[in-house]
């Protein structure tokens, strides 16, 4: 409750009031659109660990949303402040991202109540391996029904923890590699999946600066060189976006803002310098080259050309919704922006790139590595070398037709044979660009729909309703 007496929305509360203006919009029948809405299951484990000779209970949960596709996929996440509405909430998003990109997927969501930065190593990995046990158990972790990725404080280690405790549980399953995805390559993983997620954002920002009338009336101009950006979160999404738009794409990133303050500097920050920074002295204060203040959390309110929230939900609400001063946001992080925030914003005409697309990187790189798990095989390993003889022969052919020598450029296009990482590159942004055009339309085709965000989930929820009607749900 707010000190007005008004119930505050919860994130769940949020996500279903944004896929409601869809149902508006599409006039669904009600009964469709509460199906779709409702979370088809939710698993709680309570579970004790001995840590340094006492025992510790540890809460978990993992939330499927969907199961029109499976498996039900999305990330677990490890915070001190997670609960089962949070989890519900991500779960949601997860099945209506899925749907946008086109990623055969249901949506699911874990998250464990722990400070991972409390524990060694080795209590991590006790801790982990506990909570898969008890997820595996359950039913809620195997690689034809549900697969988690990392999310806010899990990475490649747990990843790798989680899938060995499956293969050690399941010894019979040849598939076992694909119970979960974000591994260590080495472990079956994808090269590209530890950066996709931010790429993602980075592919969906260029995408956005291609349609030029979009671009206008944002009240921007040009590509992504020179747009001045704020960035909340410089962790796994938000290091990967801000790297790639500083180094890539000429942008300047004026302001980092983390958990203990931020970094301004108009002229610009070295992304990079900045990350072994914090990885040096874990905290970003004291940081050259850039001028630090302590309420991170105003420089939200920043005038910039483009704002990226990357690292939690309800960072703009309607407390600064009134003071953003960005011309463009864009959701790296799941459900920054509350749904008040997001009618202020719109009513604002700030327009807003929503997480359920923006951040849907991660999850498609997740499906090449799925299915790299599932076939066994690297992705080029059987025409990388095919293709390349095949472009010297193409070179060679010209040569002596034109008895000239080839140039350097052609050359190094058609010698070189596309690796893994190319072509995870461009399967993401093909899915990328291909997404943002679908919304497009949708936003073009419904004279209701003024933003990117209704659009994304009439795109979605009209895919996801197509099927609940095709297996005849409905
Ligand atoms: P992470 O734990 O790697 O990074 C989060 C970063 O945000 C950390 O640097 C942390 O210090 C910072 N942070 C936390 N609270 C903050 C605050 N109040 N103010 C400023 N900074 C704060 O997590 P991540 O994997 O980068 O995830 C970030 C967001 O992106 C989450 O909302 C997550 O659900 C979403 N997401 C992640 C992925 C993925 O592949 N990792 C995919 C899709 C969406």
């Amino acid at each position: 409750m707010t000190k007005a007496g008004k119930k505050t929305l919860s994130f769940c509360d949020s996500v279903n009031l944004m896929a409601d203006r869809a149902f508006a919009v599409l006039n669904m029948d009600e009964g469709i659109a509460k199906a779709i809405k409702a979370c088809n299951s939710i698993l709680e484990v309570k579970f004790p660990v001995n840590i340094r000779g006492k025992v510790e209970v540890f809460t978990g949960w993992r939330a499927t949303h969907s199961t029109h596709r499976l498996p039900a996929k999305g990330g677990i996440r490890f915070a001190s402040i997670v609960n089962q509405d949070e989890v519900e909430a991500l779960a949601a998003l997860m099945t209506y991202k899925c749907a946008i990109v086109d990623v055969p997927f249901g949506g699911s969501k874990g998250g464990l109540l722990i400070d991972p930065n409390a524990y060694e190593r080795d209590e991590m990995q006790l801790i982990t391996r506990r909570f898969a046990r008890e997820l595996i158990r359950k039913g809620f972790l195997s690689p034809a029904t549900n697969v988690p990725a990392p999310d806010m404080g899990t990475g490649e280690r747990e990843m790798a923890w989680i899938a060995d405790t499956y293969k050690h549980l399941n010894p019979d399953d040849i598939n076992y590699a694909g119970c979960v995805t974000g591994k260590p390559v080495a472990h079956g993983g994808i090269r590209g999946r530890t950066e996709a997620t931010g790429r993602g954002v980075v592919y969906a920002i260029r995408e956005f600066f291609r349609h030029a009338d979009e671009v206008k009336a944002a009240g921007l101009v040009g590509s992504c060189a020179g747009k001045r950006i704020v960035i909340q979160g410089l962790g796994n999404v938000g290091y990967y976006a801000a790297k790639l738009l500083d180094e890539e794409d000429d942008a300047k990133i004026i302001a980092i803002i983390e958990r203990d303050g931020a970094l301004v500097n108009e002229n610009g920050l070295n992304v990079e310098d900045v990350r072994q920074y914090i990885n040096q002295c874990k905290t970003i204060k004291g940081f050259p080259d850039a001028t630090y203040t302590e309420d991170g959390a105003a420089q939200l309110e920043l005038e910039c050309d483009i704002l990226i929230p990357a690292a939690m939900e309800a960072q703009i609400t309607a407390g600064n919704a009134k003071r953003i001063r960005a011309k463009l946001i864009v959701e790296a992080a799941n459900g920054p922006v509350t749904f008040e925030a997001d009618e202020i914003l719109r009513e604002r005409g700030i327009p807003i790139i929503p997480d359920a697309y923006a951040n849907a990187g991660g999850v498609t790189v997740s499906y090449f590595e799925w299915i790299r798990n599932l076939s066994h095989i690297r992705f080029g390993r059987m025409e990388r070398r095919y293709d390349e003889l095949r472009g010297e022969a193409i070179i060679k052919a010209m040569e002596e037709m034109t008895g000239k020598d080839a140039p350097d450029i052609m050359e190094k296009g058609l010698i070189r044979g596309a690796d893994e990482l190319d072509l995870v590159r461009s399967g993401l942004d093909d899915t990328m660009r291909l997404a943002f055009q679908e919304i497009l339309a949708a936003k073009r085709s419904y004279d209701e729909i003024n933003d990117y965000r209704t659009a994304a989930y009439v795109v979605s929820v009209n895919k996801i309703s197509r099927s609940y009607i095709d297996i005849g749900v409905y």
